[in-house]
């Protein structure tokens, strides 16, 4: 499937241990060779257990998979190869084309979430900004059948216990009538759908906004937004109260972060601290800890409890800043800054989406097999990367996507335009074939436009718009809408 890190893992980071700001994709350990004759076994010891009590036998036999999924075991104890910083972290998540996105739809959404705002007490955009992190406003889904993979996570491995706990779950969706069986598809780990919730999360916290009888948050935005909502609200989300604010130390100040730690905004004053432009820090959270993504160089933050809630959707404070950071910049409608106020502590800053399939090209034209161009920097472009500069002696080869090697390798030409030969003292992993490279080429001039170019949409849109899942030529999930009446 085609998962962006943060959706891969969410909700699930907590339950399994996973460091989500160090997560990649792709160069994952072999498949292991698992037996089916086990595997069923395993499924006849888990139908009689207590944990699938509440599952009737037809469900269960009717979604049974008729075989294990190893790569969900290979995904279970994949380590990255590669470090991300938090600056490549924050700029893959949080680019000018998220942002749009996010203002489109915070207009095309307006009065369903003005309605979920009224009845839950979470700001619009602290929604949207959730929304837009885990799955893309709703564009990338995964697409990896949960009862197969929940299935082999539940009787293979580690975490055997949580899983079949996940497993009964999901059956119990189905059986509910909430979800319809064919879109019960999602990432590895099980986390689906538009909010990307673990199946125990979507029994607790799923709500039918769209009044269809239904919670439906593969299909239905409004069911979607409000789940998000109920969830942030059940965390502790205080109505009122921005997430935080980025602020500016004083000299010769000195602090560990320690976001845990809540003082009072009295307290950060009497320390010094203004915010980030130097105004007074305002009285607007009842208390506040102080975050420091990269140390005491880098953009630091004041965070309150709205923050937490964020934290709490998937136990890393890189991702929470993300949709911190998304919210207050679709809060302002403004995508054409999307840095914080002070620099992150690097001469060689993250790049953009665009920028990062600008690299993938020309990877694919000098003749690396990285698969495609998605704007995705995993494994697969890094090595790639480690490659090129290690043959190009650019120092350190270190296989980070950043100003610097954006510069380097697609410079101020158009990549479409530009020529690379094959690397001059070593050979790709896996060169493309002239004929293969051609077809890779090819699928990107002629893929269907995404979604984000779709006819933009209008805020007389209300909750009731239907969606319809695609597939794209390369692999990732979007929704279309489905036009009403006519
Ligand atoms: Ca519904």
């Amino acid at each position: 499937m085609r998962l962006t890190p943060f959706s891969t893992l969410s909700l699930l980071s907590v339950a399994v241990g996973i460091s989500l700001a160090t997560t990649a994709q792709a160069a994952q350990p072999p498949a292991p060779d698992l037996s089916n004759s086990e595997f069923q076994q395993c499924l006849d010891n888990l139908k009689n257990s207590s944990k699938f009590s509440g599952v009737d036998s037809y469900t269960f036999n009717n979604y049974r998979p008729s075989q294990p999924d190893p790569s969900v075991i290979q995904s279970l104890n994949y380590q990255p190869e590669f470090q991300k910083d938090v600056w490549d972290y924050l700029s893959a998540l949080v680019d000018k084309e998220r942002v749009e996105d996010g203002i489109r739809a915070k207009r095309q959404w307006g009065s369903t979430l003005r309605q979920i705002e009224s009845r839950y007490g979470v700001k619009a955009e602290h929604v949207l900004g959730v929304w837009g992190v885990e799955s893309n406003f709703g564009q990338t889904l995964g697409k990896k059948p949960l009862f197969e993979s929940l299935a082999t996570l539940s009787c293979f491995d580690r975490r055997q216990s949580y899983f079949q706990g996940e497993y009964a779950n999901a059956l119990k969706i189905v059986q509910n009538g909430d979800i319809a069986p064919n879109d019960m598809t999602g990432s590895w780990a099980g986390a689906f759908g538009q909010t990307q919730f673990m199946p125990s999360t979507f029994l607790e916290l799923a709500v039918d906004f769209d009044g269809d009888g239904r919670r439906d948050l593969v299909n239905s935005v409004p069911d979607a937004l409000a789940s998000t909502a109920n969830f942030l609200d059940n965390r502790g989300y205080r109505t009122g109260e921005p997430w935080g604010y980025e602020v500016k130390l004083p000299d010769g100040f000195w602090a560990a972060s320690n976001r845990k730690d809540k003082k009072s905004i009295s307290h950060w004053r009497d320390q010094g601290l203004t915010l980030a432009n130097g105004s007074p820090l305002p009285y607007e959270l009842s208390s506040a800890g102080l975050l420091l993504p990269a140390g005491m160089e880098g953009p630091a933050f004041l965070v309150g409890k709205n923050f937490d809630t964020f934290y709490s959707y998937n136990a890393s404070e890189n991702y929470a800043l993300a949709i911190a950071h998304l919210s207050d910049l679709i809060t302002r409608e403004d995508s054409s800054k999307t840095d914080f106020i002070t620099a992150w502590p690097t001469d060689d800053p993250g790049i953009s989406r665009q920028q990062a399939k600008d690299i993938q090209q020309a990877l694919l034209n000098a003749g690396y097999d990285i698969g495609g161009v998605d704007g995705i920097i995993g494994d697969n472009t890094r090595t790639a990367i480690q490659q090129y500069q290690t043959s190009r002696g650019i120092f350190p080869a270190d296989g980070r996507a950043g100003q610097k090697f954006y510069r380097a390798i697609v410079g101020n030409a158009a990549p479409s335009q530009t020529q690379y030969g094959q690397p001059a003292n070593s050979k790709p992993l896996n060169p493309t074939s002239a004929d293969r490279m051609g077809q890779l080429i090819q699928q990107q001039t002629t893929a269907p436009s995404s979604y984000s170019s779709q006819p933009s949409v209008s805020s007389s849109n209300s909750g009731n718009t239907r969606y319809r899942r695609v597939t794209d030529a390369d692999g990732t999930i979007k929704l279309v809408r489905i036009d009403q009446g006519s």
